[in-house]
């Protein structure tokens, strides 16, 4: 037992924990993240001491981690100014499986004193530092310590306070001993560790985790840079979300809309949602594409619960229900957070319809939940009969104006505003005062088509609603002295069927016009329209 004490597990048990670890952890890297974790909760144990003892050793010592590379001697090296441990911590703690320190630590100071600590402690399992198992060849952990606190001093006498490891590795794991491999490793997992960190001297770490902050002491500036960070991107964000709860489960979320407009890769389903998981600070999955549905891909941010365990896979991940509870919630919140906008700042929302709606439209063709898709409906917004042209409305304002005991909304599907107003299907509802909703897009139809209902009205295409009116011609009114009357009508409608042959699958008379002699429909329609909504939902 001295300074630079090293211990060596016997081969069998050495083999087991490579197991252990290596189904646990699907990337090597992570063993990076799981030793500074270890570090981080040792600083974190070690600044609670302060808080209650005054006979700490190094006291003067600067709370942090230390990394450093040697290509030479292929080794990677981890320092920091923890709490430490006794050669019997050591074994007891690092030579147990499943045995955390961490927890003990927390379980001996009890209730009340802990919850501050406590909710900076990451490790609660007891296998992260095995994570090291898999690609280490020795390890020697030195001056296995320390003496904290009067009566723990005995061990390593003149040595810093802390805790040092070094991982002598194996030929396959050499990548380590690079700086920049470190350095990337290092942003990738633990950017956000409440301690700084050092390679070769250099400090690494950005350390303020904006997630955790309290919204009011956070800058647009600040935002800025840590919207640029995460995502990747140079630009600003136009939005900003942040969102915090404890109950049903542990949430702690930062959410951004870039400025830019999406890009056709932004467009693609196969582009993965850009939302990394954390779970106190430290992440654990980097486009995490469960915690979010596919079509929230345009968000950039940070998902923080400490209910998710560190060593989550994404095999795990994806059908674990705290995961499913998780994006339940967030979705729930980031559509109200829109809706929220859209009354706030119109413009500035119509701004952001404009670049990012099709996200919406996706939304509700991919959701599965009539009721997630009635909220995303929420945001979508059309011209409309009753609107200027150039103006929006939202299908919550059309219900609001609906007559009593009226039961459908209704839209049409035009290239354009003038066609649409000229159209032989719109005059028919003009003429009764009944709001038609525009779709100039033929995506903006479909969308409607697949919702079906809105708020327990029927959302109906009135040109599907004239191409189905009654199987039978309508009846001839006799009594109306401008009607043709029924013979005419019969000799008009064979007159035609003989000019139009097996063009037109059947001729009939209707009283829905006003103007247009006549028009022509597409019955099948609705097959053409099945077949486009199933190609779509293929594509996507
Ligand atoms: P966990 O972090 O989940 O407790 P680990 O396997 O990562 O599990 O670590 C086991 C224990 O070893 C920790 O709980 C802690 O008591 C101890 N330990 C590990 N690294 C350090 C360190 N750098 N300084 C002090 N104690 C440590
Ligand atoms: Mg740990």
């Amino acid at each position: 037992k001295g300074p630079a004490d090293s211990h060596e597990f016997k081969a069998e048990t050495k083999k087991l924990l490579d197991i252990v670890a290596k189904s646990l952890y699907s990337e090597k890297e992570v063993f990076i993240r799981e030793l500074i974790s270890n570090s981080s909760d040792a600083l974190e144990k070690l600044r609670y001491l302060q808080t209650t003892h005054s006979d700490i050793v190094d006291s003067g010592a600067p709370l942090e981690i230390h990394l450093a590379t040697d290509d030479s001697k292929k080794t990677f090296t981890i320092q920091d100014t923890g709490i430490g441990m006794t050669s019997d911590e050591m074994v007891e703690n690092l030579g147990t499986i499943a045995k955390s320190g961490s927890k003990a630590f927390l379980e001996s100071l009890g209730e009340a004193s802990n919850a501050d600590v406590k909710s900076q402690m990451i490790g609660q399992f007891g296998v992260g530092f095995y994570s090291s198992f898999m690609l280490m060849f020795t390890l020697s952990l030195i001056n296995p310590i320390l003496n904290l606190i009067n009566g723990h001093q005995t061990e390593a006498e003149g040595v810093q306070r802390g805790t040092k490891i070094v991982i002598h590795l194996k030929g396959d794991c050499y990548d380590f001993a690079k700086e920049d491999i470190i350095k990337d490793v290092v942003k990738k997992y633990s950017n956000f560790v409440g301690v700084p960190i050092y390679l070769n001297g250099k400090k690494i770490n950005i350390v303020q985790a904006l997630w955790m902050m309290d919204p009011k002491d956070i800058t647009d500036d600040m935002h800025e840079e840590f919207y640029r960070f995460i995502g990747n991107v140079y630009d600003k964000p136009r939005y900003h979300f942040m969102y915090k709860t404890d109950a049903p489960l542990n949430i702690r979320a930062l959410f951004y809309v870039p400025e830019y407009k999406p890009t056709m890769f932004d467009l693609s389903r196969e582009t993965d949602v850009s939302v990394n998981l954390y779970s106190r600070k430290v992440m654990i999955l980097s486009k995490a594409d469960h915690i979010l549905p596919k079509w929230l891909r345009f968000l950039k941010g940070v998902v923080d619960s400490e209910d998710i365990p560190l060593n989550l896979s994404r095999e795990l991940l994806q059908d674990s229900a705290l995961i499913r509870k998780l994006r339940q919630v967030l979705t729930n919140r980031i559509l109200k957070f829109f809706l929220d906008q859209s009354k706030k700042d119109e413009e500035k929302y119509m701004k952001f319809y404009q670049d990012y709606g099709l996200f919406f439209r996706e939304g509700i063709v991919t959701q599965p939940e009539q009721e997630q898709r009635e909220d995303i409906a929420k945001l979508l917004r059309f011209e409309s009969s009753k609107c200027p042209r150039g103006q929006k409305v939202s299908l919550e304002e059309y219900a609001s104006r609906m007559k009593a005991g009226a039961r459908d909304i209704y839209y049409l599907s035009a290239p354009s505003r003038e066609l649409a107003e000229t159209s032989p299907y719109l005059e028919s509802l003009v003429k009764k005062d009944i709001e038609v909703l525009f779709c100039f897009e033929p995506y903006d139809e479909l969308v409607l088509m697949n919702l079906g209902q809105f708020n327990k009205k029927f959302l109906k295409s009135i040109e599907n609603e004239i191409a189905s009116e009654g199987k039978e011609s309508e009846k001839v009114d006799d009594n109306d002295p401008d009607s043709l009357k029924q013979d005419d009508v019969d000799n008009l409608i064979t007159w035609i069927k003989g000019i139009l042959g097996n063009k037109a699958h059947k001729v009939k008379i209707t009283k829905r016009l006003a103007s247009h002699p006549c028009i022509v429909t597409v019955e099948e329609m609705g097959s053409a329209r099945h077949f486009l909504r199933t190609t779509f939902a293929e594509r996507s």
